[in-house]
């Protein structure tokens, strides 16, 4: 059994302290959010009163917050930040799986490394129904030796684990990976919405382009309209999947790496600027398979 802090516990962190605790670990847990600590408890987790007492004394400690300030804010001193880092023995391995900027990861990593404490970034792909079913992919930045420490954790929250190279990596291959699904999410809602404009049914057209060259995971296993697939957001009012604004984070931390790359990525921006014109019409908290409604015919009956 290890010692786990976890803190952060929204649409993604929630499941996966669920999964450690099913697994039979000690998991201490701590979220601003009073209700998702209770959810927490009722999965077999403990709860902490603040994230300080969440990650004292643990083996491994969690991470799945929002952004990078977050957890700049969470592990360092800096502005007024916790200094959580301080709270860890050394040897201690700190697992950050927020999607962030590199810059904040290497801080956070380069700092936990002067105190003696191990740090990789592992970042997550599979959406909140990868989360509950233990089946998200994990890519990691970090030293080999970290990264085969943490395997055995990372084993009870996903599946596929992939060591993408050095501090940072991981958060380069998650941006790559999260560009390419917002420009895969628009196209596919953009060729559903011409086909039903044109009087195709959503669920037929959905099902020949599955089984044809455009199939893709938006289309296959996200589709983005309502009632063609179960389980998904779109079937839900677009609710508790990958919210539009964390989306728009994300390209825009696509775009700032791009940028230090000198590198083009003209679909990329694109689709960065239909998310954000999506966002400022008070889409920001649905998820972001509803940019389908841009697409969508809303003078049709
Ligand atoms: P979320 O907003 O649902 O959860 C974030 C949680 O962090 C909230 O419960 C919030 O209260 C908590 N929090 C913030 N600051 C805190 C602090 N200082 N101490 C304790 N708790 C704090 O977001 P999410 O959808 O779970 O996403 C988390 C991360 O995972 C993001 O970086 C996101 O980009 C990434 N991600 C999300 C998905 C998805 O499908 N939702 C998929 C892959 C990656």
């Amino acid at each position: 059994m290890t010692r786990i802090g976890f803190i952060g516990l929204g649409n993604m962190g929630g499941p996966m302290a669920a999964n450690l605790a099913k697994a039979g670990h000690s998991v201490r847990v701590f979220d601003l959010m009073p209700e998702s600590v209770e959810k927490a408890i009722a999965a077999g987790c403990i709860a902490a009163d603040d994230a300080r007492e969440a990650v004292s004394g643990c083996d491994v400690a969690i991470s799945m917050l929002p952004a990078g300030e977050y957890v700049r804010g969470l592990w360092l001193a800096e502005g007024g930040g916790q200094d959580l880092l301080g709270a860890l023995s050394v040897g201690a391995l700190v697992i950050d799986c927020s999607t962030i900027d590199v810059a904040s990861a290497r801080q956070v990593g380069v700092a936990a490394k002067g105190r003696g404490i191990r740090f990789i970034d592992a970042p997550v792909s599979g959406g909140v129904a990868g989360a509950a079913a233990g089946t998200l992919t994990f890519i990691v930045g970090g030293e080999s030796t970290d990264f085969e420490a943490a395997k055995p954790i990372l084993a009870h929250m996903g599946q596929n684990l992939f060591h993408a190279g050095a501090l940072g990596a991981g958060q380069i291959a998650k941006m790559c990976n999260n560009m390419l699904l917002a420009i895969q999410m628009a196209g596919t809602a953009e060729a559903l919405a011409l086909g039903v404009k044109e009087g195709l049914d959503p669920s037929v057209l959905s099902t020949i382009m599955g089984k044809s060259s455009g199939n893709n995971w938006s289309l296959e296993r996200y589709n983005p309209w309502p009632g063609v697939m179960e389980n998904v957001p779109a079937s839900r009012g677009y609710q508790g999947g990958f919210m539009t604004r964390l989306m728009v984070k994300d390209l825009g931390l696509a775009m700032g790496l791009a940028e230090h790359a000198h590198s083009a990525v003209p679909m990329g921006a694109l689709a960065r600027n239909l998310f954000n014109l999506h966002a400022s019409q008070g889409q920001g908290a649905k998820d972001f398979s509803s940019i389908l409604e841009l697409y969508r015919d809303k003078t049709a009956p």
